[in-house]
Formats: structure tokens, sequence, C-alpha cells
């Protein structure tokens, strides 16, 4: 079955479509060492319907052209853009959904700030949903509600990884009138098990609980975005991306799941009705559109997407540009990062070493970078 499959962990990309499809429930998603979730197989259980297999977007790949179309895009929703990663264009996707009578799925925090999957049907709860999380999400049985709401006529707004749009593509098997696709340009997802260390290192260091967590803090710009923690006892920590110790990990590849560094979902033929990004470059390519508050790339893959965009585009001032133009400074849109070669030794020191030390040790830095952060605790010292 499956995991029988599927032999190297570098090819399950977990999203979680065998664990939607078993009509038994034999299949269980279970973490490795690194914190990534596979599927295990409870063979007492298993009716060998080999459903599992036939739903594997990796072991089945579709074959997709599109024609896509690029567009800079901002929310003229000044609020909603600052607290968005960004230019905002998610919430923009998701009111219309929802005033539509729609329900929508994306990535949200656990209370003790796991990431993963969940649906809001309010624009209220749409915060729950806003912001990039910067680790895997567990999909759980997401696609199978998706599913249920499909078949009873609502329409359905699903966000999520370029392979999590593959699962649930796979898994529903059919189109559906009423579904509208949206993933991102993806980077790569880090282990669950690396932000929980994370999370612990920085409530040792505040000596409190975390209430609130933000990827990409804006008060100092988007494109130095600040990754900040609130605390319960009020303390607040903000780190720009070059100085937090997790997203100097993240962005040295130390900590990706196995399947991002070789990921076949990067690609402009993409699975998703439309693609939203960071417009990483906007200043080179269209500086008008640029005030470091966050512009988005939407890639409109196909005439949904176009006809989604279109119901959207009152409410977003946008320019259209040339799709090269528009990746030119994006390459996870077409490229999966290179494998870190000290990876595993840093996953596997995380139960070891304290997370400073970890970073300390596998991020290698400048010798100015390093002199600058020394000479700032230092001073910072003094000044205490
Ligand atoms: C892990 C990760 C890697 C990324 N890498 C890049 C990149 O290399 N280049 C680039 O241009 N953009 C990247 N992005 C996308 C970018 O950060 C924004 O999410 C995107 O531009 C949409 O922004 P927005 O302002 O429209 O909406 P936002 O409100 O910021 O977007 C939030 C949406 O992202 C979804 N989301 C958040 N975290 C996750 C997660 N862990 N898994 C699945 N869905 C999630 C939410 O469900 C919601 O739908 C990445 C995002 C993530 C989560």
């Amino acid at each position: 079955m499956i995991d029988k499959m599927i032999k190297a962990n570098k090819d399950c990309m977990g999203c979680h479509a065998c664990k939607n499809v078993c009509p038994t429930q034999c299949i269980i998603m279970t973490p490795d060492e690194e914190g990534f979730l596979y599927p295990k197989v409870e063979y007492s259980l298993c009716v060998k319907c080999k459903k599992c297999i036939s739903v594997c977007p990796i072991i089945n790949k579709a074959r997709i052209v599109n024609n896509p179309q690029a567009y800079a895009a901002i929310n003229k929703d000044e609020q909603i853009r600052l607290s968005s990663s960004s230019g905002g264009i998610f919430t923009l996707l998701a009111e219309n959904a929802i005033k539509d009578d729609g329900v929508v799925f994306g990535a949200g925090y656990s209370e003790k700030f796991e990431v993963a999957h969940k649906s809001v049907e309010k624009i209220e709860e749409l915060c729950e949903l806003r912001g990039s999380k910067y680790v895997q999400s567990k999909i759980g049985n997401s696609y199978k509600l998706a599913k249920d709401f499909l078949d009873s006529g609502r329409k359905v707004l699903f966000s999520g990884t370029p392979c999590q749009i593959a699962g649930l593509n796979s898994y529903l098997n059919r189109s559906y009138e009423n579904l509208i696709t949206q993933d991102f340009i993806c980077h790569g997802v880090p282990s669950p098990i690396a932000w929980r260390k994370y999370i612990e290192y920085r409530e040792t260091k505040a000596e409190s609980k975390v209430s609130q967590v933000e990827f990409r803090n804006k008060d100092k710009g988007w494109k130095q975005f600040s990754v900040s923690f609130i605390f319960e006892n009020d303390i607040g920590y903000s780190k720009n991306l070059n100085e937090d110790l997790y997203m100097r990990a993240f962005l040295k590849d130390l900590c990706l799941r196995p399947s991002c560094y070789d990921c076949e979902f990067k690609t402009l033929n993409r699975q998703s009705d439309l693609t939203l990004a960071d417009f990483w470059g906007i200043e080179k390519v269209l500086p008008e559109m640029d005030d470091d508050k966050g512009t988005s790339l939407i890639i409109v893959n196909n005439k949904k997407g176009q006809e989604v965009f279109n119901s959207i585009s009152g409410n977003m001032k946008f320019k259209e540009v040339d799709i090269n133009e528009a990746v030119k400074y994006n390459s996870a849109a077409i490229k999966s990062v290179n494998y870190n070669p000290k990876r595993k030794e840093f996953l596997s020191a995380l139960n070891t070493m304290p997370f400073n030390k970890l970073v300390d040790k596998y991020c290698d830095e400048s010798f100015v970078v390093k002199f600058k952060r020394r000479a700032r605790r230092v001073i910072k010292n003094a000044l205490k």
C-alpha cells in the first residue's frame, strides 16, 4: 500500500490525500524524527482497495498546460494589506467567497501555535488564516470536509501550498464549478519540530508563554520584514528576517521537508486557479507599485482564475506584467532550493543543542554580519 509505494521520504510531500481517501481510515499520518508527517498503514484494517495509491499525486502525475497572466496587485484596504504578508490579495479572494455564502480553507494556528489547515465561514474569522506561517501545515481531514461543502453546493476557496492543491485535486478526482483553488510560490515548508523548538527557546528567553506570532511583521517595512512574538507577560520580541534565528535557518534551507528540495510543483503550469506571491523585484519592474508596504504577484492560471480576478479587481490597484519579468526575482516559482548538506545534522541536533547555538553553528555568516551582531550585543550589554 501507499507506505510501501512511497519508498523514500523525499518523494512524499505529506499532502494527506491518501489519508482522506481511505475508506477504512487505516492510514495514520505519523511524524518521523524530523517532525514531518508520512502515511503509515494499519494493515489489520486495510481492505487492499488501493485507493491510497491511485490518489497519490506523486505516483499519478497530472499534466497541466496553462497560459498564465501575471499582475502586480495591492489590496486597497490599507489595514488588511499591512496585516498580510504581501499585498493582501488572499483576503480579497476569501471575502469574495464568503460574501457568496462560501467557505474558506487555509492554514491557521492551534492553541499551541502548531500550524494546521482549518475552514472559516465569516469575514471576522479570516484573521485566523491571514499571513504566512513558515511551517508545514497539517491538512488533517480538510479535503474530505471541502468535498462535503462542495457536494452540498457551497462555494469553497481552498488555499495552500502547490503540493496541497495537487493533493486536493487528486482527492476530488473531478472538477467542481463551485471550487476555487489558490496556491502560492513556495520556497519550501520547514519542520514542525524545528518550529516547536524555536517557540520553546523564545518562551524560555521571555519566561512566558507565547500569545501572538507574526512571521511577516511590516512595522519596519515589507522587504525587511520582521518575525514578532508577544508573550503572555506582555514582553515583545521582534527581529528582522536576517537576524531572527528561525528565519536564518529557514532561508539557509536547513529545515525543509525532504521533498521540497526536488519539488515537481515548481512550474508555471500550476494546478491552482490562481497563484499568489510576494512581488520581489517590484522596485525594478514597476517602481510606481512599490511603497514597501507589500505588493502581491497574482498569477492567473486559467479561465476560472481570470473570472475570480475580475470579480475582485475593483478592490485592488493592479497592473499586468510580463510573466517572465514577474518571476525573475522569485526563483522559487520554478526552481527548488539546493539541498543544504548540513540539513540532517541540523535537524538531528535540535534535541541536543539550544536553538541559538544550533543556528550559530550551522548558519555560516559573513565576517561583517557576525561582527555587527557581536558589536550590537556588546553595546546592548554595556547600556544595561
Ligand atoms: C511556507 C511558505 C513559503 C513561501 N515562499 C514564498 C516564496 O518563496 N516566494 C514568494 O513570493 N512567496 C512565498 N510565500 C507566499 C507569500 O508569503 C504570501 O503567502 C502570498 O504572497 C500571499 O500573500 P497575501 O498578502 O495575499 O495574503 P496572506 O494573508 O499573507 O496569505 C495567507 C494565505 O497563505 C496561507 N498559508 C499561510 N501559511 C501557510 C502554510 N504554512 N501552508 C499553507 N498555506 C499557508 C493561508 O492559509 C492564507 O491562505 C510563501 C508562503 C509560505 C506559507
